[in-house]
């Protein structure tokens, strides 16, 4: 039964090459899914054109592939899933908990980013995002336990406020097209980096209003584990904007075996001079979640 399988993924934006912070989450993500004898699936999150690098995808996958991160089934492109988007965003309208808002950025910011429903109540306008209601301070606690950073608790009232599940440019927004997917794939668990952690109670909060947890093929919710990130030597997060370099080609073995050192697995030295299939098959076998420090962030220490 599809519940109780493991089905992990690697969902990438195609915003640049693989560097060390993304292979990190790559690699955590597929030997959690080996080590449980799970799927291990890869989207693309090209949901947002102009954020993304023409040839990325391509880069992404090569990338992959040469590091043994061979993924199962066929890969899912969110910007073949506009149908699915759109119906949930019908189904959110049934609820009666999506408005329309065309408030500015500067007015957004002036609230401290947390927006106040003001809109919730106006007449539908064009030229507007689509947002969906939070519930009230009393009721918008969401706590969950985090597989490595333990438990985790957000207001969404107090913290979040009714977010934009539709932006005004027309593109569907990060949290409504990874809950509509993560549930179209039945996907159990869900391994990332912790920039995601105060993302999770926004998705957690859609799966209930898309009602996910009462249909037949998922009765689990997902499990989730947040990975520390990957700073570099200014404690920044390895991006592209801070110029992390893209994984050299042709020392596949080592950048594995950093990111495992880095991931606390303590590979054997000696498994450095061996093939990339033998590092991995080493790190599936001898995988260890609980090793991952629970920490928002950790230095890469090294070159990347
Ligand atoms: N596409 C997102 C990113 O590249 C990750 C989404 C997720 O894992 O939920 O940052």
């Amino acid at each position: 039964m599809a519940s109780s399988a493991y089905i992990g993924r690697f969902a990438p934006s195609p915003t640049g090459p693989l560097h060390f912070g993304s292979l990190v989450c790559a690699l955590a993500s597929f030997l959690d899914a080996r080590h449980h004898h799970g799927q291990w699936l890869v989207r693309i999150e090209d949901i947002d054109p102009p954020r993304e690098i023409p040839g990325a995808t391509h880069s992404i996958l090569n990338q992959l592939e040469s590091h043994g991160l061979h993924w199962d089934g066929e890969l899912l492109y969110q910007s073949q899933r506009s149908h699915a988007y759109n119906e949930a965003l019908e189904q959110l309208q049934q609820t009666g908990l999506l408005f329309s808002c065309d408030c500015n950025r500067q007015r957004i910011a002036e609230l401290g980013g947390i927006y106040d429903g003001c809109c919730r109540t106006r007449q539908s306008v064009t030229d507007a995002a689509l947002r969906l209601q939070v519930p009230d301070a009393q009721n918008g606690r969401i706590v969950f336990d985090d597989l490595i950073m333990g438990r985790y608790e957000q207001n969404l009232c107090c913290d979040v406020g009714d977010f934009v599940v539709k932006r005004r440019d027309g593109l569907i927004s990060y949290q409504l097209a990874v809950t509509v997917d993560d549930q179209f794939q039945g996907i159990s668990h869900i391994v990332r980096g912790a920039d995601l952690l105060d993302s999770t109670p926004r998705q957690l909060y859609l799966q209930h209003c898309l009602s996910y947890h009462h249909s037949q093929s998922v009765t689990e919710a997902i499990h989730y584990a947040h990975l520390p990130l990957a700073t570099n030597a200014e404690g920044q997060k390895l991006s592209k904007q801070n110029h992390a370099a893209a994984l050299p080609s042709g020392s596949e073995v080592d950048s594995l075996w950093f990111a495992l050192d880095w991931l606390r697995q303590a590979p054997p030295e000696d498994l450095r001079s061996e093939s990339v299939a033998t590092l991995l098959g080493w790190a599936i076998d001898n995988w260890v979640l609980g090793n991952i420090p629970a920490q928002m962030a950790l230095p890469a220490g090294q070159d990347v």
